[in-house]
Order: C-alpha cells, then sequence, then structure tokens
C-alpha cells in the first residue's frame, strides 16, 4: 500500500504520525523535515519518495529531540544526503547521548532514559542552519527561530504551509500532556506567539506541529500559551518553601498528570526546572539552600 501522505499545498506533503514529517517536492528533488522517532519511520519515507519517483535531495532536521531525527540514520545509510540542522541542536544530534544526560542532571542516565525515544542514533550534519532565508533544492524555505521547547529549535516557512516543529502543539496533544516539555519556558511561550507572527508574515494559511493535526496559526498558539501559563500558575503555587521534587509532585497533581516511568519523570523534572529558572529570573521565585536543600520559594 502507498504511503499515506497528506497533501497540504502545491509542493508540502505532510507525513502524518506520533511526529508529524513533511516532504517538500522541489525542482532539484525532496526536502525532507524530521525523519520521525525510529528507523522504520525513515524507511517508511524513503518508501514513499520511491513510490513516487521523488529523488531524496536533503534533510532539515527542526531539533535534536530523538523523536525528530531518529530517522535520519537508516534514510543515510541508503541515501548519504546532505543533512542541515540548527546550531546546538546539530552538536546534539552528532552526540545523542547528551539528551538523556541533560535529562538525567548531567550524569550517567539509567537505562530506561537510553531507550530510542530518548536516544536516536547519531546523525551527521553537514550544514548549521539559522533563522533566515535558505535556497535548497531550488525551493525557497525561510527560517524561523521558534527555541524554547529546545535549545535553538527552527521552524520553515514554504509555500502557504508553515511547519512550526515544537513551537506548537495540537489541542488534543496537549490534553494528553498537560505539561509540554521545555528547556527555556519564557522563550517557549514567546515562540509561540512568533509562529502566529510567522505565518502572518509569511502568508501560511495552515500551520504544522510536531505533534497534533494541522490548524490555523493562532489556534494552536492559543492552545499552546494556555498550557503554558497553566504550568506556570501550578509551579508558582507549589514553591511555598519546598524542594524541586515537591514542585514537580505538586505540580503534577494539580494537573492529574501521572508518571510512571523513570523517562517520563525526567521530562517533566526538567520541564518544571525550565519554568522554576525563569520565574527566578523574573524574581517571580527565589532558591535558598537551608540545610542542604534546595527550597524554591514564590515571592
Ligand atoms: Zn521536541
Amino acid at each position: 500500500m502507498a504511503e499515506p501522505w497528506q497533501q497540504l499545498s502545491e509542493r508540502v506533503w505532510l507525513v502524518p504520525g506520533a511526529v508529524n514529517s513533511a516532504v517538500v517536492h522541489g525542482p532539484d528533488g525532496a526536502v525532507v523535515v524530521d525523519t520521525g522517532a525510529h528507523e522504520d519511520a525513515g524507511k517508511r519515507i524513503l518508501r514513499g519518495l520511491r513510490e513516487r519517483g521523488w529523488p531524496l535531495a536533503a534533510i532539515v532536521v527542526s531539533h535534536a529531540h530523538a523523536d525528530h531525527f531518529g530517522g535520519n540514520a537508516a534514510i543515510l545509510r541508503r541515501e548519504r544526503v546532505e543533512v542541515l540542522a540548527p546550531p546546538v541542536e546539530a552538536e546534539l544530534m552528532r552526540a545523542p547521548v547528551l539528551e538523556p544526560h541533560y535529562l538525567f542532571h548531567g550524569a550517567v542516565p539509567p537505562p530506561e532514559l537510553t531507550g530510542r525515544w530518548l536516544q536516536a542514533e547519531p546523525s551527521p550534519v553537514d550544514r548549521v542552519i539559522d533563522a533566515g532565508r535558505l535556497s535548497l533544492a531550488g525551493l525557497e524555505f525561510q527560517l524561523v527561530d521558534v527555541s524554547g521547547h529546545s535549545h535553538r529549535q527552527l521552524a520553515l516557512a514554504v509555500d502557504d504551509v508553515f511547519l512550526a516543529a515544537d513551537g506548537v502543539f495540537g489541542p488534543a496533544v496537549i490534553e494528553r500532556y498537560p505539561m509540554l516539555f521545555t528547556h527555556d519556558a519564557r522563550a517557549q511561550r514567546l515562540s509561540a506567539e512568533r509562529v502566529v507572527e510567522a505565518a502572518q508574515e509569511y502568508g501560511a494559511r495552515l500551520v504544522v506541529p510536531g505533534h497534533g493535526e494541522p490548524a490555523p496559526a493562532e489556534d494552536l498558539a492559543r492552545a499552546t500559551i494556555d498550557a503554558i501559563d497553566r504550568v506556570r500558575a501550578a509551579v508558582t503555587a507549589a514553591a511555598d518553601g519546598v524542594l524541586g521534587a515537591v514542585v514537580l509532585a505538586r505540580v503534577a497533581r494539580a494537573l492529574a498528570i501521572t508518571m510512571s516511568d523513570l523517562p517520563r519523570y525526567h521530562l517533566n523534572h526538567t520541564t518544571v526546572m525550565a519554568y522554576l529558572s525563569g520565574l527566578r529570573a523574573d524574581g517571580a521565585v527565589r532558591a535558598e539552600i537551608e540545610e542542604g536543600e534546595l527550597r524554591w520559594y514564590a515571592t
């Protein structure tokens, strides 16, 4: 059976899945944006290209989370095309062992954190890209900085479609995961606003989130910003002189989040630390070390 891709514009195709990838078919071949969570996802993208007779020209990776570039290695073993990625993200792709390490406070992580969900196969990066115009395979992309969810994430505008990566999330995804992963909660909120501005600036009719259904920019940004504000309020309310781990437990209870495995626990723990860090920079919480305990206080 043919790979079920969904055409979004003249040249942009959505490869739907738990993680959305996209294929942009230009005059000089196809550009794949994000390759999915693992080897199978990469192989399926290649199969879809072959069914259509489109040569693969390049892979662009929005950010270095394993579920967005996990298909790279499988594709590159078969077709060694150019790989483009943002700065910092490029380093993480070359050394993906760093993702479980940073989620585990920089220490050697337990094996539960080194599965393919959090640690992809390494990928080369041939060209480091940043915000601005990108010409590739006869196509013109506009790259937009949507850092926050990860260190230096980029979104892409092409035709009248905006590939937002994890700059915004679909409402159904947020309902399932009320605490969206973030590296920098303040930057993440600004990025969701930037998605709306960029969609307007580049005439994007449809925004494709990294997870969830394509939708108008305002709808995805509203849902994402509301989720960020709910978590920020819950973190602030929980910070009455307790440890970061207690803030996490209280926020999880307040938002009805169950954490029954180490990966989910540590993703949420890092996220809560990103909020505490941002709130402290804003002067809304302070950190005190008391008798060897790092306690967080809302001010
Ligand atoms: Zn991500």
